[in-house]
């Protein structure tokens, strides 16, 4: 990679393509715009969005929930994904499942097509029919949040480039 290929914006240099340093300051952003609120009837913690929020993170939302309608784990994982690209940047993420087997069960108790994530993991990690349940619920998990890192990535990486399209003009 040539050293000459530096981010238009901040004057770092490109990784592929990409200014990481922007990038995590554009996850930083996004982080800011989300919010911890209790939901009254269960007394249960939940993540939404402040007021305000720009369109193309609700949109970026919105996507991330792969068709599914409006949905707690979707928003949670989100917004775990924009704190550790915030952290990482283009580095590995650390993703793995919940650690308790109850929160596992409310996880995929909590919609019909969280089974399917679980479908999906026992063909991808090839596992059988000695592997256990819990293990099959962390593996299912750990897809779907994987799956909303990755979107979630391409979302912000696309913002940045749009961003130095921008400043090109
Ligand atoms: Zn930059």
């Amino acid at each position: 990679m040539s050293s000459d290929e530096r981010c238009e914006v901040c004057g770092e240099e490109l990784d592929d393509e990409i200014c990481e340093r922007c990038l995590k300051n554009l996850a930083k952003e996004v982080g800011s715009f989300f919010e911890v609120k209790e939901r009254k009837s269960t007394e249960e913690n939940y993540i939404s969005c402040r007021d305000g929020t720009p369109s193309w993170i609700r949109e970026m939302i919105y996507e991330a929930h792969s068709g599914m309608l409006p949905d707690d784990y979707k928003y949670r994982f989100v917004s775990d994904a924009v704190d550790i690209i915030a952290d990482v940047g283009l580095g590995e993420p650390y993703i793995e499942a919940d650690v308790y087997t109850s929160d596992l069960l409310k996880w995929v108790g909590s919609s019909l097509t969280r089974t399917g994530y679980c479908d999906d993991a026992i063909q991808e990690y090839g596992m059988d029919s000695k592997t256990a349940f819990t293990t099959t619920l962390a593996m299912g998990q750990e897809l779907e949040k994987r799956e909303v890192y990755d979107m979630v990535l391409n979302y912000l990486k696309d913002k940045i480039k749009q961003q130095e399209l921008i400043n090109h003009e």
